[in-house]
């Protein structure tokens, strides 16, 4: 007997993407089912991103309409799409309130990694960043992140191999529902992503790392450092002020003791602000004799952003520099560039 309740009223609609096992399991009883049908559901919604229960075609007809009338799946429609010369897909996908987030699809042979967003809009208001600008409209919920995910496959038609959560949005800012995303996408009875290539990246909230740490799974982490002098950071990153960077170090310490896992830094090159001589000896010692990974990244330019790209003979600098204290760096392509998905780029605009 499922313990839950399923709905206040029998007029409320249960979302598909964010109802419990026990939720369905009380509604398949509610319409006299077997328990099994229940799984049926679930493999429509999380495995073939199907919500509409009327393309259920192995349920009967009947069990189709009688949970047309009391489900609904949170359901987001593509508002625009562009596709940039790398063959990167970026989407501007709408959610029923209005809301609207970006994702990016970046096909490479047999691999297919798809970029989500965690939130509509973004309160932490990175000064290089679009999305930073206009701040945060609302959290999503883990089914609008997974939705993404499966919008993207859909479109590409092909398996997904990997997911970061890089988006638009701080995803330690909406924990839970992030942690729930990771959590379904890793499911082998939904997409089956290996935990290791299920990436999510955080500007440094120190209290979500350490708990982060202690997730059973190996999801991989990313932090954006973008600078290690504190009065750089706080002028690029002033949402994360409040974390300074000595709390910072020990924490990703702590992070790297309890897991054992690598986590990847990331550092986008901004000329003339955080790729001096200064910055690098910073980043190396920052580094020296950890484990990281570093992601050089060069900036990608937003229009009206007083931030400009370094040199690729910089980024070049930075990773001798960094190899000669033992730290592994790779300077990273940004995918998407000529349509505005690439990192710090993705803003809600329709065009
Ligand atoms: S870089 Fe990420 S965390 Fe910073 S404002 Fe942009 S979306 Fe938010």
């Amino acid at each position: 007997m499922a313990e839950e309740n399923l709905h206040d009223s029998p007029a409320t609609a249960l979302d598909l993407h964010s109802c419990t096992h026990g939720q369905l399991l009380a509604l398949m009883e509610e319409l006299g089912q077997p328990a099994f049908r229940a799984k049926q559901i679930e493999d429509w919604v999380w495995s073939k991103g199907v919500g509409d229960p009327a393309q259920m075609t192995n349920l009967s007809k009947a069990l189709r309409d009688a949970l047309s009338e009391r489900v609904g799946a949170a359901g987001a429609s593509e508002l625009a799409r562009q596709v940039s010369e790398d063959g990167s897909r970026k989407y501007l996908l709408g959610f029923s309130d209005g809301a609207a987030v970006e994702c990016v699809g970046m096909p490479s042979p047999r691999k297919l990694s798809v970029c989500v967003s965690t939130q509509a809009g973004c309160a932490m208001g990175c000064a290089f960043c679009a999305t930073g600008r206009a701040g945060l409209v609302r959290s999503l919920t883990a089914g609008e992140i997974y939705e993404q995910v499966m919008h993207v496959r859909n479109d590409f038609n092909s398996r997904v191999t990997s997911v970061v959560f890089m988006g638009q949005g701080e995803p330690f800012a909406n924990y839970d529902e992030t942690l729930k995303a990771l959590r379904k996408l890793n499911d082998p009875d939904a997409l089956g992503i290996g935990a290791r290539h299920l990436t999510v990246s955080t500007c440094g909230l120190i209290p979500q790392i350490l708990k982060f740490a202690n997730e059973p799974e190996q999801f991989t982490l990313a932090v954006s450092l973008h600078s290690t002098i504190q009065k750089t950071r706080n002028v690029l990153m002033p949402g994360v002020r409040r974390f300074s960077l000595v709390h910072l170090y020990a924490a990703l310490g702590e992070y790297v003791n309890k897991t054992g896992r690598r986590p990847t830094y990331e550092y986008a090159l901004i000329g003339g602000v955080n790729d001096t001589e200064e910055e690098i000896d910073s980043l190396c010692d920052f580094c020296r004799g950890t484990l990281c990974h570093v992601n050089i990244i060069q900036l990608n330019e937003v229009s009206g952003s007083p931030f400009k790209p370094s040199t690729p003979e910089k980024a070049q600098q930075f990773v001798e520099r960094l190899a000669r204290v033992g730290v592994e760096a790779t300077i990273r392509n940004s995918r998407g560039a000529d349509i505005d998905a690439a990192c710090g780029q993705l803003r809600q605009r329709v065009r």
